[in-house]
């Protein structure tokens, strides 16, 4: 199966020296394989390095908090990263390790096909978007190659903003969107079966 091939490849990557010597293993992603929708967050950090899952500290809660409150769970949705690999003391990707990883995450969304991509804060936005700053980019929908994208707020900016419940509405309202572009991709799909069910 490509995915498992995919997975296979890049657990014992060697692209970037850096990232190499700083994790202690490749964060490939979790959830669905088969989800119509895709989240990208930034890096893996010290608890995702760890388990190998990303999204399980802190942030992780966040985020499942966010999926909970529109009915939807982590099984509903495949989650990875800008980057696999967790950088050094949570700096930011550099260039070249985003450059680097860039093919595998074409290859991820070639391989799944997501319907939905939501892009989690601004290094994810910018790779996929070629756009940047999420404060003006949040909650809107774009579309890329047939794909909807939607960015979010990072929940990581949401803990260092100490919780700011302002802050938190708007990443609710945000969810909202992504729900509703959801059920509107599968209400489409589902025309479109229907239709071809007619010849
Ligand atoms: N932040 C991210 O961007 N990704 C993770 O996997 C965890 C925290």
């Amino acid at each position: 199966m490509p995915f498992d091939k995919l997975k296979k490849e890049y657990s014992t990557c060697s692209r970037c020296p850096a990232l190499c010597s700083s994790r202690s293993q490749v964060v490939f992603g979790s959830g669905n394989p088969q989800a119509e929708v895709i989240f990208i967050g930034e890096a893996p950090g010290a608890n995702e390095d760890k388990q190998g899952i990303p999204f399980c500290g802190m942030s992780g809660q966040v985020l499942n908090e966010l999926l909970n409150s529109v009915g939807l769970s982590r099984e509903d949705i495949f989650i990875t990263n800008t980057i696999l690999c967790r950088p050094q003391d949570n700096r930011n990707p550099a260039k070249d390790e985003v450059e680097n990883c860039r093919e595998r995450l074409d290859k991820l969304i070639e391989i799944m096909q997501p319907k939905v991509i939501v892009t989690i804060g601004n290094f994810a936005t910018e790779r996929i978007l070629g756009k940047k700053g999420i404060t003006s980019l949040r909650g809107k929908i774009f579309e890329v190659d047939g794909k909807k994208i939607v960015p979010v707020i990072h929940p990581a900016n949401y803990l260092y903003s100490g919780r700011n419940p302002e802050m938190f509405k708007q990443m609710k309202n945000d969810f909202e969107t992504i729900a509703g572009v959801i059920t509107k991709e599968n209400k489409s799909n589902k025309n479109k079966q229907k239709k071809l069910g007619e010849f």
